[in-house]
C-alpha cells in the first residue's frame, strides 16, 4: 500500500513538474492592457506557476486585477509600479478579457481573487502550504478561515488579522505578520490599497507569494453574497455587487473609461 502511494507520488510530481515547466515557458506570454502586462495563463496554469512559486521561496508579488485597476494605475504612479514590478498578473474581469481579445491576444478564462483563494486552500490542504488572511473588518477574515477549514479539512491557515489600520502602520503589521512564516499571503484590503500594502510588506514578511484579493474574505465569511451562477456566466457580477453595495458605484464607473481607454489606443 505505502509502495503504491509512494509511486502514485512520484507520478503527481512529475504531472506536476511538466505542467510547471509549461507555464513557465510561457512565463513571457502577457498581453498588455493601457501599459499594464497582464499574464495569458489559465486558472490551472496560474496554480502551477503559484505553487512554483512557493517552491522557490522567492518573495513575490501576485495581483488579481480588474478594469479599474487599470484605470487606476493610469493616475496613480505607486500602484502601476507595483503592477508593473508583480510577477503574476491575472484578468480579473470581463472587460480585460474584451481588451485582450481586441489585442489578438485571448485569455482563455477569467482567474479571480475568490476562486484562487478557494483553490489554493485546497492545496494548502494537499501540500501543507502555510496561508495568511491579512484585511477586511475586525473578526471576517477569522470567519472566512473557519468556512474554508471546514470545506478544505486541513488547509492549513496559519493566521488571521483585520484590515483596517492606516499606511504608516504597514511595516509594524509586516512585523506582526512575519513570524507567521506564511508561503501565501492574501490580503483583501481593495485595490490599490492592497498592492501598496504588498509592496512595502515585501521585504519584511518575505513571503513567497503576496496576493491581493479584494473582497474575497467577506464572500467565504458569508458577509456579501457571491453573485449568482447566472450574473456570473452574463459577466454580470459587477452589477450583483453595484445592487448589494451601491457605494461600490466609483468602481463601476472605471469601466467606460477603461472602454474609452481601451478603443483610443487602437485609433
Ligand atoms: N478593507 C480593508 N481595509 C481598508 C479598506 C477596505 O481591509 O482600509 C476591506 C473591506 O472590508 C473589504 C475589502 O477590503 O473586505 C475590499 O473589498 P472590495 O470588494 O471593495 O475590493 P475590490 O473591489 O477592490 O476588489
Amino acid at each position: 500500500m505505502r509502495r503504491r502511494g509512494t509511486e502514485r507520488q512520484q507520478v503527481d510530481l512529475t504531472a506536476s513538474n511538466i505542467m510547471a515547466s509549461v507555464a513557465t515557458e510561457q512565463a513571457q506570454d502577457r498581453v498588455d492592457i493601457l501599459g499594464i502586462p497582464v499574464d495569458r495563463f489559465t486558472f490551472d496554469q496560474t496554480l502551477e506557476v503559484i505553487d512554483r512559486f512557493v517552491r522557490e521561496k522567492t518573495p513575490r508579488i501576485a495581483v488579481t486585477a480588474d478594469s479599474s485597476a487599470i484605470v487606476a494605475a493610469q493616475s496613480d504612479p505607486e500602484f502601476r509600479e507595483v503592477l508593473l514590478r508583480a510577477d503574476l498578473v491575472t484578468a480579473d474581469s470581463a472587460g480585460i478579457r474584451w481588451a485582450a481579445r481586441r489585442k489578438g491576444m485571448p485569455i482563455v478564462e477569467r482567474v479571480s481573487g475568490v476562486d484562487l483563494v478557494d483553490a489554493l486552500c485546497a492545496r494548502s490542504a494537499d501540500h501543507g502550504y502555510r496561508i495568511f488572511f491579512l484585511g477586511a473588518a475586525a473578526g471576517v477574515a477569522e470567519m472566512a478561515a473557519e468556512a474554508l477549514r471546514l470545506k478544505h479539512p486541513g488547509c492549513n491557515i496559519v493566521g488571521t488579522r483585520h484590515g483596517f489600520f492606516p499606511a504608516e502602520s504597514d511595516e509594524v503589521v509586516a512585523s506582526e505578520i512575519a513570524p507567521y512564516r506564511p508561503d501565501i499571503l492574501f490580503v483583501a484590503m481593495g485595490i490599490p490599497r492592497q498592492e501598496k500594502f504588498i509592496a512595502r510588506a515585501l521585504p519584511i514578511i518575505q513571503a513567497p507569494v503576496s496576493m491581493g484579493v479584494g473582497g474575497s474574505f467577506d464572500v467565504f465569511s458569508g458577509k456579501v453574497k457571491r453573485a449568482p451562477r447566472l450574473f456570473q456566466r452574463f459577466n454580470l457580477e459587477w452589477l450583483w455587487r453595484l445592487m448589494l453595495n451601491p457605494k461600490k458605484f466609483s468602481k463601476v464607473k472605471a469601466l467606460p473609461k477603461f472602454v474609452l481607454a481601451v478603443l483610443r489606443e487602437e485609433s
